[in-house]
């Protein structure tokens, strides 16, 4: 039997995209292994494969012999040895940093005088001693930073021509090694050489600067890179180790991981709670701002369901655990943010595509242009000179066209960006709803739970007829007992305050959209809105249902089969940061609409409250997502928020959908985010950093574009015969390096971007 599983993995030893494309190609080529992503911003793999056919110790195996390894054993959080191993990379780094900036700091004066003193004679010469001295210093740092520094890159070479695949290390290698067998060929055989070549012209200088420039970059970027998973560091220190809990009447203490789902945990004033619970003891205000982004304290007393790691302020608290291990809220937040942060933007594929073939044109290109030297530029200058012209534009090419900081571009914007909106309390399922929320421009907003809190509660009662309003609620509650609406809660809840007992109902039935049914001693009972009534061919009291809905109430008729027998008035409070939210959301460019199975003035009324202008009242749960496809036809790019409970149809028929989490459950299927603590003024919030992350990535697509486009031409010597311009290898290495240091910084600043 065919099983396919689908695991994540950590990739050491990626240099840059042109790696990830050839780790991919590696992995999908072995049988078992169905498709591969490979993500060079957080340098992982998600491998879909069969368990039974190939494991991923062979995986490993496969890319090992390119220089990268797959660490077995699926990304956990807890382990911190990738981390360590990261650091013990990025110290090494530093070290040839240190070693390699002062001989390329030599390099770069010595070629400053030589130029300067020549045609512009603004230098003195350099002595005669001193210039024999750099000519044999330069070759021993060539020979230091080659064989010991460059050591990946001359791996890179090796691996070329032994499997045929090229990576930036490979173009670094093969430019830099060239630059250095030349010169060593030159100075060697100075005497034989001297009527063919300018025997004074090597490139040891060349080596040592590029080298130096790209181990530079290659550290400032690991450096930098590091900083971008920041925000998943702070979701795991957020972590509770030890729990206060009672067993057999003690207070004892004991390691998180040993409390298990119904243990009762103490929580004293200022601690922080370490499991999701519900209290069932005590009364506190809660300090949630580590988990939803908001500052203000809530109070919670019995009953209140409490996250884990939020902090308890006041009174001491006895709490029920709802929720240990991977399922509490925390580690849900950590997974999906860890999901969201390896995920592709669809923007991404493209790039994939151009570096999977950027670095095999860049080969053929920079060989034909050396041939070109060679064979047309030797007609119309002397070989030697058309020779050296040959080997810079070689080596500059080669240099500066690593499709390195193309591959950051877009996976460093997403890890900052769904990092940051994690700390804001919107978590984001991955980087394509990212993506397609930066181009919403429709939202429709579901009325109970997103709009309005969602607890209704029972305002007006009617009797029509003999019975008493005491008769009707008593009645009417026994039938709502059934129901898990939140108008049956309403009603239910009253009849409890009123101390109410319940008659026992037979043949209880929902009728979606519109109400519900049950028999009562021997009479068959409808409850339910104005559609039910009409369903059921009864009039109903025109003048109070305008009284009710007039006033934002919600009515339910509750009739017998014949007649109305009472009219309930219920009201549900407006969120305070509703009106606020929506006002942003059209400052931002973005039409708002209601969307509601209530009754169309009760949510005219709600919707001016609130400043929306369109509602969409009166629709069936079933029609909710055809409403959305009518926008989308007009051409609308909609998000839907609802509670994505009832609402997951419609969630998922728009272009991203957005839940209100209230509960500890984030992983709403069906939604692309999830607005955590029920916050809508979260969702202008969401929709300005997806902007920002889009506005990040086309910054660094751009440059990192535009600087290969330039790059190239200038490095294959186009200006030379116009302008007397060409490349320098060394600046090339220069640029190369921070090009990819420069989009990682972009992509930081992205921390620090203020959020409307
Ligand atoms: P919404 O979630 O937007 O209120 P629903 O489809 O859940 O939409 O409900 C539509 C309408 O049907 C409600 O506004 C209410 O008038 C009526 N209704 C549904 N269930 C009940 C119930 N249990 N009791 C009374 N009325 C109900
Ligand atoms: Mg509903």
């Amino acid at each position: 039997m065919k099983k396919i599983i689908k695991k994540s993995y950590p990739v050491m030893g990626m240099h840059c995209a042109s790696c990830a494309s050839v780790i991919k190609r590696k992995l999908e080529k072995l049988d078992g292994v169905e498709s591969c992503t490979v993500n060079y911003g957080n340098e992982k793999a998600q491998v879909a494969y069969d368990p039974q056919k190939v494991t991923v110790s062979q995986m490993n195996h496969e890319i090992d012999k390119l220089g990268y390894s797959l660490m077995e054993g699926e990304m956990d959080h807890s382990d911190s040895s990738i981390k360590s191993q990261k650091l013990k990379d990025l110290a090494k780094l530093q070290r040839h940093v240190q070693i390699v900036l002062p001989m390329v700091a030599v390099s770069i004066l010595v070629m400053a005088w030589e130029i300067g003193a020549d045609p512009l004679g603004f230098w003195p010469k350099m002595p005669e001693m001193l210039m024999e001295f750099f000519h044999h210093l330069l070759p021993v740092f060539a020979t230091y930073a080659l064989f010991v520094i460059g050591v990946p890159y001359l791996q890179g070479v090796i691996r070329f021509f032994r499997y045929r695949v090229a990576n930036m290390d490979s173009l670094v290698g093969i430019g830099t090694s060239v630059a250095f067998l030349y010169s060593f060929i030159v100075t060697a055989f100075e005497e034989s050489l001297a009527s063919y070549v300018n025997t004074e012209q090597n490139y040891y200088d060349v080596t040592i600067v590029v080298i130096g420039f790209i181990t530079l970059g290659k550290f400032l970027e690991a450096r930098s890179k590091l900083k971008t998973g920041e925000a998943i560091e702070k979701l795991l220190g957020l972590q509770v180790k030890n729990a206060l809990i009672l067993r057999d009447g003690k207070e004892i203490e004991v390691p998180i991981d040993q409390v298990v789902v119904g243990d009762i945990m103490l929580v004293k004033p200022g601690a922080k709670i370490p499991l999701d619970g519900v209290i069932i003891e005590g009364k506190s205000s809660i300090d949630e701002s580590m988990i939803t982004g908001e500052s203000i304290p809530v109070d919670k007393g019995p009953g209140d369901t409490v996250i884990g790691s939020t902090i308890n302020k006041q009174g001491s608290l006895q709490i029920r655990v709802v929720k240990v291990g991977s399922d509490t809220m925390l580690s849900q937040i950590i997974k999906m943010v860890e999901d969201a942060q390896g995920s592709k933007a669809p923007i991404e594929r493209m790039v994939d595509q151009i570096s999977a073939i950027f670095v095999p044109i860049v080969l053929v290109l920079s060989v034909v242009t050396l041939i070109f030297w060679l064979v047309i530029g030797s007609q119309f200058m002397p070989f030697s000179q058309a020779l050296t012209l040959g080997i810079l534009s070689f080596v500059g090419i080669l240099v500066i066209a690593c499709p390195c900081a193309m591959g950051l571009a877009t996976p460093t914007a997403i890890i900052v960006g769904v990092g940051k909106a994690a700390q804001n309390g919107i978590l984001i399922k991955n980087a394509e709803s990212l993506e397609k929320f930066n181009y919403i421009n429709f939202v429709i907003m579901d009325k109970t739970g997103t709009i309005t809190n969602g607890k209704p509660v029972v305002t007006d009662i009617q009797s029509i007829g003999s019975n008493s309003e005491k008769d009707i609620l008593q009645l009417l509650a026994s039938l709502e007992s059934h129901s898990e609406h939140p108008l049956a809660f309403a009603i239910v809840e009253k009849a409890k305050n009123e101390k109410l007992s319940l008659h026992k109902v037979k043949d209880f039935e929902a009728i979606e959209g519109k109400g519900l049914k049950g028999t009562i001693g021997d009479t068959e009972h409808f409850a339910g809105n104005l559609k039910l009534a009409s369903d059921l061919k009864i009039a109903v009291d025109d003048e109070v249902i305008k009284t009710f809905t007039s006033q934002g109430k919600t009515p339910v008729v509750f009739m017998t089969k014949q007649n109305v027998i009472g009219y309930i008035g219920i009201a549900d409070t407006i969120k305070d940061d509703a009106k606020e939210a929506v006002a942003a959301l059209h400052k931002q460019g973005i039409k708002v609409a209601m969307l509601t199975g209530d009754n169309e003035r009760t949510a005219q009324y709600i919707a001016k409250q609130v400043g929306i202008d369109r509602v969409i009242a009166e629709v069936l749960p079933a029609d909710k997502a055809s409403e959305i496809k009518k926008l989308q036809k007009e051409g609308y790019k909609v998000a839907m928020v609802g509670d994505g409970i009832n609402d997951a149809p419609a969630l998922a028929t728009a272009d991203v959908g957005v839940a209100m989490g209230t509960g500890t459950d984030v992983a709403i299927e069906s939604a692309g985010i999830t607005l955590l603590g029920g916050h809508i003024s979260k969702l202008p919030k969401a929709v300005s950093l997806a902007r920002a992350t889009m506005n990040i990535i086309k910054q660094n697509l751009f440059w990192a574009f535009f600087y290969n486009i330039i790059g190239i031409p200038i490095a294959a010597g186009l200006l030379y015969p116009l302008f007397g311009i060409l490349l320098n290898p060394a600046i090339a290495g220069a640029a190369m390096g921070f090009s990819s240091v420069s989009v990682v910084a972009n992509s930081l600043r992205l921390k620090s971007q203020k959020i409307a």
